[in-house]
């Protein structure tokens, strides 16, 4: 499972494993310890274990599993994903020291979605009506900045002050530790409808990704949101 890699948006966007530390098997023996108990195999009691932990609210053995990954991601995605901090350790690229050329999202034409009037945040699962029209603002517009970019560079600008015409769509790219119990978080509100469709796109690859390595805790943990 380590190196797993899933491609999100447009394929350049990604989520890949690096490290895994734990299984179901840690949560289940971060719980046992209470009473002195250590199992060695998982079993259908430490399932059972694990459901009535996350049905509780008991998430501190949820703690110690930590997934390592790196993810690529728009830069407007990243900034409603780095809003959860509780349980991440991340580290990004900073483009005060690279000036390599930027890769930007554009969303293809069925992927511009329109605004809905009931909607105060969010927009109608169906594209704009002029999407191509849309498309081609949308490639224009970044090419313009992605040209601005490179000339400022050639005037011999500082990249710390070039990036400033670079958009929200471009790539951003960071490694980022967290917890299961961290991850459930995120996943749980990211996953929501009433979350951007980027950042569920991204939630969906890391929960399908934890699903695979967590089955039993992370199917408790979602069925369990915590709150507040
Ligand atoms: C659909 C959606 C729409 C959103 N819209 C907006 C928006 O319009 N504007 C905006 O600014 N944000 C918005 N957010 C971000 C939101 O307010 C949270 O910052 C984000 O969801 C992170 O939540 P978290 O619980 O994972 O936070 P974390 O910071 O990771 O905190 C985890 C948990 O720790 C506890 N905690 C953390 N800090 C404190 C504290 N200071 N005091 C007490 N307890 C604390 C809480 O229990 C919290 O849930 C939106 C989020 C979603 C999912």
């Amino acid at each position: 499972m380590s190196n797993t890699k899933v491609h999100v948006l447009d394929q350049t966007g990604y989520v890949e494993v690096l490290e895994v530390f734990g299984s179901d098997l840690t949560v289940v023996n971060a719980a046992r310890v209470s009473f002195a108990k250590e199992s060695q195999e998982f079993s259908e009691q430490d399932g059972k274990l694990v459901r009535y932990l996350a049905k509780h609210h008991h998430i501190s053995p949820f703690f110690h599993p930590q997934i390592h990954m790196r993810i690529k991601m728009p830069i407007f995605v990243a900034r409603e994903w780095f809003r959860h901090q509780i349980g991440f350790a991340r580290n990004e690229v900073s483009r005060r020291y690279v000036d390599s050329p930027p890769e930007c999202y554009i969303p293809a034409a069925h992927d511009i979605r329109a605004r809905d009037p009931k909607l105060k945040q969010g927009s109608k699962s169906e594209p704009v009506d002029n999407a191509d029209f849309a498309e081609s603002i949308l490639m224009d517009t970044t090419s313009t900045a992605m040209n601005a970019y490179n000339d400022l560079l050639k005037a011999g600008v500082a990249p710390e002050v070039a990036r400033m015409v670079l958009p929200q769509s471009m790539y951003t790219e960071f490694v980022e530790t967290g917890s299961l119990a961290a991850y459930a978080r995120l996943c749980n509100l990211r996953l929501d409808p009433t979350a951007q469709k980027e950042i569920r796109d991204y939630a969906n690859a890391v929960a399908a990704l934890l699903h695979s390595r967590f089955p039993v805790s992370w199917g408790a943990l979602v069925e369990n949101p915590t709150v507040g």
